[in-house]
């Protein structure tokens, strides 16, 4: 598949189509070596769409396309989630809204950890982190990717660093949860890093000259 190329020569700034700061931290870090200078959709003050898709991809492409077309900009957005198996992948898309309107994780995941208890599941339930990418660009074009990390469930929560359900997930093969470790090793393995390998690759033509001089 030819995807379209976002060259940072003819196209120096990228709007994170976020208003969410821990993705902001963590998809500068992951844009931050390709030269680009980022602004995020929160601090722009653009307006927060309604995510009214029914996938990952149709969510992240409501973003990206809305905050593009606000500010004459190439855009990029990310729609993301928990996947719990042993609740048939809620909260899924409705991971933030989980939370409620105070946005409180800690209520979200108890209603993760009160529902596994309804039907007779606790830690080790099996779970993944999933990311939609959507890098769209102000005539509407637009390119998507999806990546996963896989792992399983622990309560209590542990860990203060991260965000959102970060303390109750581990990956797979590791025993501390995402909001124990490095953010550095949260970065290197996370959905949002593998969605955002893909982009690069596809879309970022200096993606292994980068990667490789580091
Ligand atoms: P949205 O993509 O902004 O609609 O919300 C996705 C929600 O999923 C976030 O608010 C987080 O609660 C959760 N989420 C997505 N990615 C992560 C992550 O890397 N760690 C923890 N929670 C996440």
């Amino acid at each position: 598949m030819t995807r379209r190329k976002l060259d940072p020569a003819t196209a120096p700034a990228l709007v994170l189509a976020t208003h969410n700061a821990g993705k902001v931290r963590e998809i500068e870090v992951l844009v931050a070596p390709f030269g680009f200078a980022v602004e995020s959709a929160g601090a722009l003050g653009l307006p927060e769409p309604v995510e009214d898709g029914t996938t990952f991809i149709e969510n992240a492409r409501i973003k990206a396309i809305a905050a593009a077309t606000a500010s004459g900009k190439p855009a990029l957005a990310d729609d993301s989630g928990i996947a719990v198996d042993a609740l048939h992948g809620a909260p899924g898309i409705f991971s933030a809204r989980w939370a409620g309107p105070g946005k409180d994780f800690g209520v979200a995941m108890d209603r993760v950890r009160s529902e596994l208890d309804w039907r007779g599941h606790g830690s080790g339930a099996s779970a993944r982190f999933i990311c939609a990418l959507t890098l769209a660009w102000p005539d509407g074009h637009c390119e998507d990717f999806e990546g996963l990390v896989n792992g399983s469930l622990t309560f209590p929560p542990r860990g203060a660093r991260g965000f959102g359900y970060d303390p109750i997930f581990v990956g797979e093969g590791m025993d501390q949860t995402f909001a124990e470790i490095d953010p550095a090793a949260k970065n290197a393995m996370s959905h949002r890093a593998d969605a955002f390998r893909q982009l690069a690759a596809g879309c970022l033509n200096t993606y292994l000259d980068k990667t490789s001089s580091a």
